[in-house]
């Protein structure tokens, strides 16, 4: 029989209102692997009097006090990682070896990162700006924070919002992905005791009922999404009536710009790895590549053998770069892209299908000479595939990099350091990667332009957007 898991509101461990559950399936086997709880609003909204109640004393917290907390969890999830692991390569069809190595300490090292650096924030000196008063600017926890997390990365995008939420005094009600709850319970258990009842919430369910009663919710001040662009429209509309501030991390569609001059060997290494990392279920995925026409065939002739090479497989078989995608559902919209793609007269040059085997597998892709303007370039597959254009220059290459809605990542690859800052300048994103793709650091903002959302991930930009800012004035008579 499958574990069943309970949720955590108020200090307690709690069924749902109405006692329904979801069993969680693995997309490693398709097999059901544990049972939990269906959220309804009523526990949504449960958890967020508790977190409402729970702020007035955790205001009184210091930055110290909240600093010891998130290293202790820090050093709890060290020290779990192997079991945190295990559940989420089941739980996502991650492998697991590539899951520990490269999720596991950027993930502390986040914790670490806020938990000192919420003792740093500064602000405008205080003084007289105005005669007769002194003026000062106080930094304050937003309230409530409801935290909506994505299927891809349930650990690290939980943990990219705990930090930042608690690190400036915030109580939080987090919503994992009705898909992949199940580190986000054992976060919970590994947090249980570090804080006050009420301050650290998490309540399993869907996007609606659940995320959406933290939305419409007055009680909570600030909602942080990870998700699709779409969820990120739909809940921007339904928070207005709440005026509540908004931190949405969305979608991406990564352009990688391999000019003339590149060292396309590298490009071609990198892109094998930032195009499939996490079978491409990654929003800043190098899954957009735009080749000048001179090095086109050179770096398709490197390109298709490299991702011909990447082993494929379950979480925890040997030597595996790639896992599964999340579900079934997400499965056949890759397949669905990749042969509306084909039908449209771009050509698979490696993958283009499924893996015949239990769980959902797509082989990884390469698909080229898709136009502009097609779906496969405009849309967010989500998936192991990459497409690769060839463009004429390098407004060419401006114009394509920044033709879609989204504004996430990009990256440009080229060995002329002028043409590097330029087009650094002109990408329309939130991060630009120059000879590399994919690495991110807790010191640096991570969010989007356009519709890939607007607010901060890590970084001090983060914590400013976790806080409110309060203008005291003080007469001097
Ligand atoms: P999703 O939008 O389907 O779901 C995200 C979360 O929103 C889930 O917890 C879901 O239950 C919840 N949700 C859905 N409908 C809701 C509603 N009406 N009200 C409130 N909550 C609702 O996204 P997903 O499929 O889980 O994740 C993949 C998406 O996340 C991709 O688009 C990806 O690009 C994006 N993503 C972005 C970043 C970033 O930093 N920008 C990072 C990772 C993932």
């Amino acid at each position: 029989m499958a574990d069943s898991h309970q949720m955590f509101i108020n200090g307690e461990w709690v069924n749902s209102s109405d006692g329904a559950t979801r069993d969680i399936i693995s997309p490693a086997s398709g097999a059901v692997i544990a049972s939990v709880q269906e959220g309804t609003a009523a526990d949504a909204e449960k958890a967020i009097a508790a977190a409402k109640a729970a702020f007035d004393s955790w205001y009184d917290s210091t930055p110290k006090d909240r600093q010891l907390a998130l290293l202790k969890l820090a050093d709890r999830i060290e020290e779990n990682a192997e079991e945190l692991v295990r559940i989420e390569a089941e739980n996502v069809g991650k492998p697991y070896e590539v899951t520990m190595s490269e999720e596991i300490p950027p993930i502390v090292d986040n914790l670490r990162f806020f938990a000192g650096a919420a003792r740093t924030m500064g602000a405008s000196s205080t003084g007289e700006y105005m005669a007769g008063f002194t003026s000062m600017v106080r930094r304050e926890p937003i309230g409530v924070a409801g935290l909506i997390a994505p299927w891809n990365y349930p650990l690290m995008m939980a943990i990219w919002k705990i930090g930042p939420a608690l690190a400036t005094g915030n109580t939080i009600v987090l919503k994992p992905s009705e898909l992949t709850p199940l580190t986000a319970i054992k976060l919970a258990e590994l947090a249980a005791d570090l804080y006050p009842a009420g301050v650290f919430n998490v309540v399993t369910g869907d996007g609606m009922p659940v995320g959406d009663a933290l939305v419409r919710s007055k009680d909570v001040g600030i909602v942080s999404l990870t998700g699709d662009t779409g969820t990120g429209k739909l809940i921007t509309k339904s928070a207005a009536d709440t005026m509540k501030r908004m931190h949405l991390e969305l979608g991406g569609k990564a352009p990688v710009i391999v000019m003339e001059d590149a060292d396309v060997a590298a490009a071609v290494e990198w892109i094998s790895i930032a195009g499939y990392f996490n079978a491409g279920q990654d929003c800043t995925a190098a899954c957009r590549v735009l080749v000048s026409n001179k090095v086109y065939d050179n770096l398709l002739s490197d390109l298709v053998p490299a991702v011909e090479a990447i082993n494929v497989g379950g979480p925890f078989e040997a030597d595996v770069a790639v896992g599964s995608v999340v579900s079934k559902e997400q499965q056949d919209r890759v397949i669905g892209f990749v042969d509306r793609a084909k039908e449209a007269g771009a050509e698979v040059l490696t993958g283009g299908e499924v893996i015949d085997r239990d769980g959902f597998y797509y082989k990884p892709t390469v698909v080229a000479n898709p136009a502009q303007d097609s779906e496969i370039i405009q849309k967010e597959v989500f998936g192991p595939v990459v497409t690769v254009q060839r463009f004429k220059d390098e407004d060419q290459a401006l114009a394509w990099g920044n033709g879609t809605d989204y504004g996430l990542a990009a990256s440009v690859w080229t060995r002329d350091v002028g043409r590097a800052m330029r087009m650094a300048r002109r990408l329309q994103f939130g991060c630009v990667w120059v000879n590399t793709h994919i690495p991110l650091t807790p010191e640096m903002p991570h969010g989007g332009y356009k519709q890939s959302g607007h607010g901060k991930d890590m970084s001090v930009y983060s914590l400013e957007d976790y806080t409110n800012i309060k203008h005291v004035m003080i007469s001097l008579d």
